[in-house]
């Protein structure tokens, strides 16, 4: 089975893609990869065809999906073709993320381009309200809660953002954690219980504020009561 997100309608950018093609993407990749472990370099569509028992035709029509055309009596770079199947599915996405929570803040770190600079890109958002899920924002999908745990691993997604409010913070954890999410970045002003194996970096911002109140407070006011003490 593969990812139900490249289904949802009107994804806006995407290359549309039927599923049966879609689906014999990863046979194509399990191939290539034992033709460039054997030390093959190139191959044709009639090779492919022939090796995996489908029409030529179909192959390259399938093949073409990902951005990849053949050179005639060449056919295709092996490397290049397994790169090409495996950015298409989204396989080479360690820093691919998934975010829980688009209120102001999910919203707002959805929006944010600039995390593509840096090697994060959130790829989708999930949420429990009714009125978000199946929406799209900043191009991105926003689907329900129940989907993540089994989408995670189905895309190799091993990052999760959570901004929910503070008491949904923990079961959103414990789904990435079933979904095999390797780390995550909460915003929510909790602590997370996790398995030790699991990262988690917590932006508690409301803590760096305490630290910055605290630090102005003592600038203006410390001075004056340890005059006061005298
Ligand atoms: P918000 O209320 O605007 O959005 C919260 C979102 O979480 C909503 O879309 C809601 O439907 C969703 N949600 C609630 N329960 C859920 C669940 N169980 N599963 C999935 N989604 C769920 O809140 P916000 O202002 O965006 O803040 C989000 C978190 O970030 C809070 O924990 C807040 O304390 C923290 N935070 C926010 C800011 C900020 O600037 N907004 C700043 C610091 C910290």
């Amino acid at each position: 089975m593969l990812p139900t997100l490249p289904t949802l309608p009107g994804r806006p950018g995407s290359p549309s893609i039927p599923q049966p093609s879609l689906r014999r993407l990863p046979q194509y990749h399990h191939y290539l990869v034992d033709l460039a472990a054997k030390g093959i370099s190139q191959v044709s569509c009639s090779v492919i065809g022939r090796d995996l028992n489908l029409v030529p035709v179909q192959v390259r029509k399938d093949l073409q999906y990902t951005g990849i055309i053949g050179k005639p009596k060449i056919g295709y770079s092996v490397s290049e073709l397994v790169q090409a199947i495996e950015t298409f599915l989204g396989w080479n996405n360690v820093n691919e993320a998934f975010l829980v929570g688009v209120g102001n803040l999910g919203t707002a770190l959805l929006g944010h381009e600039r995390f593509s600079k840096f090697g994060l890109r959130i790829v989708a958002a999930f949420d429990t309200d009714p009125a978000k899920i199946g929406q799209w924002i900043h191009e991105k999908a926003v689907l329900s809660l129940d989907k993540l745990a089994d989408l995670a691993p189905r895309m190799s997604i091993h990052l999760g953002i959570i901004t929910t409010p503070a008491e949904a913070a923990q079961e959103i954890a414990d789904e990435m954690v079933k979904g095999g999410i390797q780390a995550i970045w909460n915003f929510a002003p909790v602590k997370l219980k996790v398995p030790e194996h699991i990262i988690v970096h917590n932006e508690d911002l409301y803590s760096t504020l305490a630290s910055l109140s605290w630090k102005l407070a003592r600038r203006f006011k410390v001075p004056i009561q340890e005059r006061e003490a005298v």
